[in-house]
């Protein structure tokens, strides 16, 4: 089994092995300092409800100060942290700092407000998660009703029996579970109406292809209308332009995310977004 399997199966694996080892070393020292001095910060990219325009919910991306490097992606030291079973950590921290903060903005009365945050496959795969989760949720006074995780479908067919198990878990608690990355893994659509799942997240490769009458949108129309079937909430992610905002609109879709309403950003800036929320947040066509 690749243990450094990212959530496209390969990439992780890929980036991983043009890094020469001195450099791993020294991002693995530096990732280790970073999470004990805490360097990692959670950004919140917006999630708008395409009905109301209002930002109803915020999904959780990880980020990391360096000292020297400045603001690094996921994709600069997720690929290592994997590999290296830090992923852990690094997740118990961002699920623990998005919770008490996005959790005082629910408290302060925000009280619809949803958290999405990724999971990472040895997060979902562990025996204890639900029970620990639920204990840090308890100990931290957010509700399980606002939490909605993300996991790809790999994730999902990797280990299908313990998922399936963890996912009954959560949906028994109230927690929702998204699809992320939709329509990109190696996956069956089986699991589709045998599982908890209440939100398919449409990938951003499909969305960027949207042009009416083209295979791009084809894909789209297809995954909305079997969302509908299922009784599952939509979501388009990487939405970036207005024509692609307005193609959505005439669809049947729930939300969207994307550039287009913001990129991921520190609480500080997404609290004034929520204190300004009678703002229109983009146009309609
Ligand atoms: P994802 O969960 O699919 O998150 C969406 C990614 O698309 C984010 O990249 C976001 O910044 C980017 N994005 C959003 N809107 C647009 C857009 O309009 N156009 C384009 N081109 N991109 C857009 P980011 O933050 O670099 O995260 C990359 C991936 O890293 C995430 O993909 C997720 O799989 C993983 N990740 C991020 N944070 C965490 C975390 O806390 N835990 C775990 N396990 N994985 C994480
Ligand atoms: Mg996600
Ligand atoms: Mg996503
Ligand atoms: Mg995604």
């Amino acid at each position: 089994q690749v243990k450094s399997r990212g959530k496209d199966g390969y990439c992780f694996f890929d980036s991983s092995m043009t890094v020469d080892s001195s450099e791993r070393l020294t991002l693995e020292r530096d990732l280790r300092r970073a999470i004990s001095e805490g360097e990692l910060r959670v950004h919140y990219q917006p999630q708008v409800c395409l009905r109301t325009r209002r930002i109803t919910g915020l999904e959780a991306l990880v980020r990391w100060q360096h000292p020297e490097r400045g603001l690094l992606l996921p994709a600069d030291f997720l690929p290592l942290a994997s590999e290296t079973n830090l992923i852990s950590e690094i997740s118990h921290q961002v699920l623990k700092n998005a919770c008490e903060e996005v959790g005082q903005w629910i408290a302060a009365g925000h009280q619809d407000l949803r958290l999405a945050v990724n999971l990472s496959p040895v997060q979902v795969e562990h025996p204890l998660f639900t029970e620990r989760l639920m204990s840090q949720l308890r100990q931290i006074g957010f509700p399980p009703a606002n939490l909605e995780i993300e996991i790809t479908e790999n994730v999902i067919m990797n280990d299908l029996e313990q998922v399936s198990h963890t996912l009954r878990e959560l949906a028994g608690h109230g927690v929702r579970i998204a699809i992320d990355d939709f329509g990109t893994g190696y996956s069956s659509l089986n699991y589709l109406h045998h599982l908890p799942i209440h939100t398919l997240k449409i990938d951003r490769s499909f969305v960027h292809g949207i042009r009416s009458g083209n295979d791009g949108a084809c894909i789209v129309n297809a995954i909305i209308a079997m969302a509908q079937g299922l009784k599952l909430e939509i979501v388009a992610e990487g939405v970036e332009t207005q024509d692609q905002l307005d193609y959505l609109s005439t669809s049947d879709c729930d939300l969207v995310q994307g550039f287009l309403f913001g990129r991921a950003q520190p609480g500080y800036r997404v609290a004034e977004l929520l204190g300004h929320q009678a703002l229109p947040i983009a146009s309609s066509a």
